[in-house]
């Protein structure tokens, strides 16, 4: 072949990968470089005089060493972020090769025949009606702007009003209603729709961690037929819990409710026979969303919209431009997304999805699963934790509390939050604190395909021993 001005950098690229990913088993998963160190490597004067191509990747990649969490690792339990399956990570290098404008099917014809499968294929496993239109967006936030965009359209017209033409100036406030658990990027898309706070209920959740039907019925009874819409979890992004969408959608339907789903990583439960009971009756909402770059492992970035009517998604998001031709037969991307010149998101998910297959997709999810409950369950039995809760799915708390006799919340906390450090500076796991039931916990959140027993006996491992390290340190008295 001849060689071309792309060999050097792209060797050079490839060369930093492969030495990345064959680290993974062996470097530690979090972090080590702290960012005066990043500062100090990688700032400066930017030159006058450019630099050569294979040169600035060589540059970059000794610039951002020790910077760079392993999230490709199997042991890296922080948040719900999956590593990237080799087909789709190989698939995602050549979108950019190919450079392709997703924009619609004139600007690449490839690209938007490889979304509308991909699409096809998606909703076939995720249990959601053929008949949906959808969006491949940046992530969950874009695919609820996506899904909310619709919502706000169609409880709109409901009432009479033509969002698109009138905005918001005037119209009938639009109440939203979820439980307290919505994820901040509900609360983000709703400010960006214009629709506020004000309006918006969040009903406190029961101890499974459900938003509870009666307190749906009152809350939508209320608002006297103003226009409304319900966002439901399908996976607590703490707990993993599912609402319980057979009690609840038809409550939002008789009040005529339209009915939006986060489903950021939990929508892939429908994968499993095992699991799929979790979304029982999800399938007859209006709008869900979803994550490639969680659970399915697609390189970042990667989210779904899902909407059951596709004249409120293209009413409110169709766009059409008299320098680009539009072909009646096959699928405009530009009618669905929130973007217009982007990414062709389609080539890494269709990859993904092909890799797999549908029995590997389930087998990924099933594992993801039994790994979050083995690690729970083998931190709980560790002297000094406590198991806050099981998984549902892939997601689990624990929680270590100060063993010291009479210790305040505050010293429990602390001392929660010391075990993490240790866990963390060990570099075997990786994990982050949050907030559960006021106090602090360490999530489990198991998304990575890679993850496997071997990885789930060393981060127990790690975990007991940054447990007793921190028990010989400051638990003077027990
Ligand atoms: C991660 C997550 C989101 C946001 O998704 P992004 O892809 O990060 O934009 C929304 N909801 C839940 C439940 C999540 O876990």
């Amino acid at each position: 072949m001849k060689s071309s001005v792309f060999d050097e950098p792209l060797e050079a690229a490839m060369r930093h990968a492969r030495g990345h990913l064959a680290s993974i088993d062996t470097a530690p998963v979090g972090a080590r470089a702290d960012a005066a160190t990043l500062r100090r490597r990688l700032s400066g004067p930017l030159g006058a005089a450019g630099v050569p191509a294979a040169q600035v990747v060589d540059d970059l990649a000794a610039g951002v060493a020790g910077g760079l969490h392993l999230t490709n690792s199997g042991r890296f339990f922080p948040w719900v972020i999956g590593g990237a399956l080799p087909a789709a990570l190989a698939a995602d290098w050549l979108t950019s090769a190919w450079d392709q404008n997703a924009h619609n099917y004139a600007v690449s014809p490839a690209a938007a025949i490889v979304e509308e499968i991909a699409g096809g294929w998606l909703k076939e496993i995720l249990g959601l009606p053929a008949s949906a239109s959808f969006a491949f967006a940046t992530g969950c936030q874009m695919a609820h702007v996506t899904g909310l965009a619709a919502a706000r359209h169609g409880v709109l017209a409901r009432a009479g009003w033509d969002v698109e033409k009138e905005g918001l100036y005037g119209a009938p406030p639009i109440h939203v209603v979820s439980s307290a658990h919505a994820h901040g990027t509900i609360d983000r898309a709703l400010r960006m729709l214009g629709m506020g706070t004000k309006h918006w209920t969040r009903i406190p959740v029961d101890d499974r961690g459900q938003l509870p039907p009666a307190a749906l019925e009152q809350a939508l009874a209320s608002r006297h037929g103003a226009p409304a819409i319900v966002v439901l979890n399908a996976g607590d992004v703490n707990s993993g819990a599912f609402d319980d969408f057979t009690a609840l959608i038809p409550i939002a339907s008789r009040h005529a409710a339209w009915v939006h789903v986060d489903g950021a990583f939990g929508l892939w439960a429908a994968a499993s026979p095992n699991y799929r009971h979790l979304l029982a009756g999800a399938e007859a909402a209006d709008s869900w969303t979803t994550d490639g770059h969680k659970w399915l492992n697609v390189p970042f970035d990667s989210g779904f919209a899902f909407v059951k009517h596709p004249q409120a998604h293209a009413g409110a998001l169709g766009m059409r431009f008299s320098y680009i031709t539009y072909d009646s037969d096959v699928r405009d991307q530009s009618d669905w997304n929130p973007e217009f010149s982007r990414r062709a998101r389609g080539f890494a998910t269709y990859a993904a999805l092909r890799e797999l297959g549908r029995d590997g997709v389930c087998a990924m999810i099933e594992r993801g699963c039994e790994h979050a409950r083995a690690i729970v369950r083998g931190i709980g039995k560790l002297p000094g934790a406590q198991v806050l809760w099981e998984p549902v799915i892939n997601q689990g708390l624990v929680r270590f509390p100060d063993p010291r006799a009479g210790a305040t919340p505050q010293e429990h906390d602390a001392h929660n939050d010391a075990v993490i450090s240790r866990i963390n500076a060990a570099g075997e796991a990786f994990f982050s604190g949050t907030m559960w039931r006021g106090q602090r916990a360490m999530r489990v959140s198991v998304s990575n395909w890679r993850t496997d027993a071997r990885d789930v006996e060393r981060t127990v491992a790690a975990v007991a021993a940054a447990l007793r390290q921190e028990i010989q340190v400051h638990g003077a008295d027990c």
